[in-house]
């Protein structure tokens, strides 16, 4: 499968020449399977980018699965444009347990006064379906959910085709077990051996001094589940609003020379807006 980044920025989408190679846009992954079916991964401002590409593209059949649905995870969608043309064929796909109907939530969202065109005007044809606790199938990809450490709960995934395997946690804490989430074992076992991690790296330890329990994790904690579950790659993301270019840098090169000290075989690199890795 091909793993495309269309957003890797966390909490709110920023802007500004500091920010311009890991890219301001919140989350969006774009998943396509080896007969090249689309699975999208939440709509945050990224998916605007995205959208623009597919309807470039002459695809109008999708799957969003959403993690969660805070801002930053879905405020893209009214802006994602294939959602107004009739061609467009859309399955939303939520965890009602933990989100509630992500249909509502998306259609609450786009309600008066909150924003000027309501859902119910929206031109493509969705259906909705929800899954919490079972593994399903989209084309040639399994995909197994498991249960976020967030405010509000939420769902990570582990997307396996033909024994690959890539497991996005985004918006988990690792360092505090909030309700419904599970501990860092549980995640351990999740990730093992996955050919791609992505995790939540939106702290640094100072940080976290004042965040602890906000929802995210320290960029050494979401490392340190990557020794756990000796992954074969491993790349940062929900980057800190604040987090420069540089900064991110340097975070990333202190992961690696932590891989190189622990001898571990790990590849490790940052999401940035346009990554495009093959798993
Ligand atoms: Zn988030
Ligand atoms: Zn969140």
């Amino acid at each position: 499968m091909i793993v495309r980044c269309h957003g890797a920025r966390g909490s709110i989408p920023v802007s500004g020449e500091e920010y311009l190679r890991y890219g301001g846009d919140t989350t969006c992954v774009e998943i396509r399977t080896k007969n090249d079916e689309i699975i999208i991964v939440d709509a945050g401002s990224g998916i605007r980018r995205l959208g623009i590409k597919l309807l470039a593209e002459k695809r109008f059949e999708y799957n969003i699965i959403f993690t969660h649905s805070h801002w930053d995870h879905i405020l893209g969608f009214p802006f994602f444009r294939p959602i107004y043309s009739e061609n467009t064929t859309i399955n939303l796909m939520g965890c009602p347990e933990t989100q509630g109907d992500i249909q509502k939530i998306l259609s609450r969202a786009m309600s008066a006064p909150l924003f000027p065109i309501q859902f119910e005007r929206l031109k493509a044809a969705f259906s909705y379906s929800g899954n919490c606790s079972h593994k399903f199938c989209i084309d040639s990809v399994e995909i197994h959910p498991i249960r976020l450490s967030h405010p509000n709960m939420g769902l990570g995934y582990k997307f396996v085709e033909d024994g690959r395997s890539f497991v996005f946690l985004t918006d988990n804490e690792l360092g505090f077990r909030h309700s419904g989430g599970l501990a860092f074992e549980d995640y351990a076992k999740f990730v093992e051996g996955a050919d791609l991690l992505v995790h939540d790296s939106e702290y640094s330890r100072e940080q976290y001094e004042i965040t602890r329990s906000w929802g995210h994790s320290t960029y050494l904690d979401a490392l340190e589940l990557a020794f756990a579950g000796r992954v074969k790659r491993f790349a940062l993301c929900h980057h800190n609003q604040d987090r420069s270019d540089d900064e991110q840098d340097v975070i990333v090169q202190r992961c690696r020379e932590a891989i190189k000290k622990r001898r571990a075989d790990i590849e490790c690199t940052a999401f940035t807006q346009t990554t495009e890795l093959v798993v």
